[in-house]
């Protein structure tokens, strides 16, 4: 059993209220790999860098049993290049600078040993790129989960809506999902993207968790009320990597299950936002990830006497 991951391995330059990161590695796909890798091995990732990616950071995944055979090198460009400053209350943020350079012309080549990968994550990168890598997967993956962003909707908003009708779980932010719709309803947006192609549709709303709707049904996921939130760059890529994970490990992709992967999802979030970029999800263990868990049941598990 395998996961496909495709995203950008890039640098950030965070800045919170409460500090400036520096020149960081980020990117969707590095968090989706940090977190994924804790439920399943190996990880096929698909992305693109320069010469200047550190060495230390594909040595790192790669111990994590993440296979770098899709990631291209252009040793003679640079890495893709993201700048963003949070605003007081963490929720929202700034982009400050997007600089594609190696994923400005970036054609992606699936290698003969990803294929038959049962789960595809398409993390947030140019639509067109998501299309080809879903093209080129024969026999299609069992489960095909998108994320996107406003950037892509502004800059590339036809291809997006073509990969839309590909793809069965959508993953957006509550902005981007009003957005997307036009609708200001988070639920009346909802339904108009179940119609776009997604069977399946994620909205999060950062800190106040999660909301996964399949037709008429909707479910529930919190945050976790965290005493600190240090920097919360990479949360949905995480949340998207621990929902996915756990979907292939379990390898079960009914509506039930992917209740609990979201709260997975909630849980490897909130260690993200611990730290600035992926240094928590480097630290944590499977001991760390269970009780954590353990802290999302008490928190949503109460006794009522329905009348
Ligand atoms: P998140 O906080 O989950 O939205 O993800 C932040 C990560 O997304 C950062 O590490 C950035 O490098 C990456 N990122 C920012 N803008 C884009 C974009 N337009 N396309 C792909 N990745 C991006």
């Amino acid at each position: 059993m395998s996961l496909t991951v495709v995203g950008t391995m890039a640098f950030d330059d965070i800045e919170t209220p409460f500090g400036k990161s520096d020149k960081i590695v980020g990117g969707s796909a590095s968090y989706i790999a940090w977190a994924a890798s804790n439920f399943v091995q190996p990880i096929n990732q698909v992305s693109v860098i320069g010469g200047d990616f550190p060495q230390e950071e594909l040595t790192a995944l790669v111990n994590r049993g993440v296979a770098m055979d899709g990631v291209q090198v252009k040793k003679d460009e640079k890495s893709f290049y993201w700048a963003g400053r949070y605003h007081l209350d963490m929720n929202s943020r700034d982009t400050l600078v997007t600089e594609l350079n190696v994923l400005a012309d970036f054609q992606p080549v699936i290698p003969p040993s990803y294929q038959g990968s049962e789960f595809l994550i398409l993390g947030n990168l140019t639509p067109q790129v998501q299309m080809s890598v879903i093209n080129q997967m024969n026999p299609r993956p069992k489960l095909i989960v998108m994320d996107t962003m406003n950037f892509w909707m502004d800059v590339a908003l036809e291809d997006l809506l073509k990969t839309l009708k590909m793809v069965d779980v959508l993953m957006v932010n509550d902005s981007e999902a009003r957005q997307l719709t036009g609708e200001f309803s988070i639920v009346k947006a909802a339904k108009k993207i179940l119609t776009m192609g997604p069977k399946y549709l994620i909205i999060k709303k950062g800190e106040h968790g999660a909301l996964l709707f399949h037709e008429n049904h909707v479910f529930f996921a919190p945050a976790l009320p965290l005493d600190e939130v240090f920097d919360p760059t990479g949360a949905g890529d995480t949340f998207a990597g621990g929902f996915v994970g756990h979907l292939a490990k379990t390898k079960d992709i009914s509506f039930e299950n992917m209740k609990t992967a979201i709260i997975v999802g909630s849980a490897m979030a909130s260690f993200c936002v611990e730290k600035f970029g992926a240094q928590k999800l480097r630290e944590i263990t499977k001991e760390d990830i269970s009780a954590r868990l353990e802290q999302f049941v008490q928190l949503v598990n109460f006794d009522i006497d329905l009348v």
